[in-house]
């Protein structure tokens, strides 16, 4: 059982200080750490709008761009997809980081939150268990979840910064993980060592590779359901994501080639606009035209397959998302108008322990600018492209 406990501020598992190099690359910090304006989600809401977007030829505002696509509003389907955010905890502190993790962040999930979260489960339908964090892993409690998970007959996701796997507390984790048959949904920017390296750090490149060769060794990437090994890219610059099943084909070739490693399917993400891929935007020139860009690549197709629609997302606190991205920028699920008790009291803040599945598929998915990175080209969700 990994301990993950504080020093001086900086996360340490088993003597081992998160925060050096050994422990995983880190090109940048926290803006938390830095005391950065951005590190406000309000200051990031605030930028994004303050941006003057009225000259691209559609509708800048998510909402009336939503209308004008047949969508009066924003509504979630069956929830399908129940994620679970441990902790803002990680061994790195890539540049692109919607969470704003490294190995300063110590907010992680405690244990009653954690069980809050298995009764909650027990009153849906949800198929599959997204963990994610930070680096979940890091997590003392990320086993005790996947066996309740499993146990509940739940498919449950492990996303895995790969690196995390070389920690020597993880060094069985991936033959755990495939005794109970978890999908490991893995991060990687390129199956270049350059471009990897260049969003996530000096050497993650190497240190990927080693953890995909682990989880080959005991059955993941290789076909088999029960092991399924998913590598997730996101464009490394200030573009759309683009050609999901032709970059597969690319990089299996590729990563087989090179290195003899071998993977059951790529997903590609678009970068959202907030938290320090935001900075970096800003730092490098490319906001403006970046959200230009979102904006004119608007797809009505994709609204229909958003992520909010079929899934609802947990904070390490408790608190209760339309969306991973919504949970990073303190944009709370709304309460149904009129509603009230668990979670619908006026004035209440939404938690997991006052679950109410009927209230909150009342319920309207709150929305803002940074919307249009989930409906630009091809779509972008937890699970990839929205449109195949
Ligand atoms: S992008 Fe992933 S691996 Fe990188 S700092 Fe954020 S949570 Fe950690
Ligand atoms: S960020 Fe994407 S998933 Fe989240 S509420 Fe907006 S459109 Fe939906």
């Amino acid at each position: 059982m990994v301990e993950a406990t504080q020093q001086s501020g900086v996360g340490m598992i088993e003597g081992l200080d998160l925060d050096s190099p050994i422990a995983g690359a880190k090109p940048t910090t926290s803006l938390m750490r830095r005391r950065s304006p951005l590190s406000s989600p309000q200051a990031q809401l605030d930028r994004l709008e303050s941006l003057d977007l009225a000259h691209t030829p559609q509708a800048s505002d998510f909402l009336e761009r939503l209308a004008s696509a047949g969508w009066e509003t924003l509504r979630p389907a069956k929830l399908e997809i129940f994620q679970i955010n441990v902790g803002k905890l990680c061994n790195m502190a890539c540049r692109h980081c919607h969470v704003d993790a490294g190995p300063d962040r110590h907010e992680m999930m405690d244990r009653d939150t954690i069980d809050a979260c298995l009764q909650a489960l027990d009153q849906t339908e949800a198929h599959t268990v997204d963990i994610t964090g930070g680096a979940p892993e890091l997590n003392p409690h990320f086993r005790y979840l996947v066996d309740q998970c499993v146990s509940r007959g739940k498919q449950v996701i492990d996303r895995c910064n790969l690196t995390v796997l070389l920690l020597p507390p993880m060094q069985d984790l991936p033959e755990w993980l495939a005794e109970r048959g978890v999908e490991v949904v893995c991060s990687l920017p390129h199956y270049r060592k350059f471009n990897t390296d260049a969003q996530r750090g000096e050497g993650t490149f190497e240190k990927s590779i080693e953890a995909m060769r682990r989880l080959n060794a005991v059955g993941y990437g290789k076909g088999d359901p029960q092991r399924r090994l998913t590598l997730m890219s996101n464009p490394v610059g200030a573009f759309l994501a683009s050609g999901q099943s032709k970059m597969e084909q690319e990089w299996q070739a590729g990563l087989m080639k090179n290195f003899g490693v071998s993977f059951d399917r790529l997903i590609t993400l678009n970068n959202m606009p907030i938290s320090r891929f935001l900075e970096w935007l800003e730092q490098s020139g490319n906001l403006q035209t970046y959200m230009e860009l979102l904006v004119r690549s608007f797809n009505p197709a994709t609204v229909s397959g958003l992520m909010c629609r079929n899934t609802l997302s947990v904070s390490w606190d408790g608190r209760l998302f339309d969306c991973d991205f919504n949970q990073m920028l303190d944009l709370e699920i709304q309460q149904p108008t009129g509603a009230t008790g668990a979670t619908g009291a006026t004035g209440e803040r939404p938690h997991v322990r006052d679950f109410n599945p009927k209230l909150l598929a009342q319920r309207h998915i709150v929305t803002a600018r940074h919307c249009f990175g989930c409906t630009a080209g091809a779509g972008s969700s937890c699970g990839g492209a929205i449109e195949q």
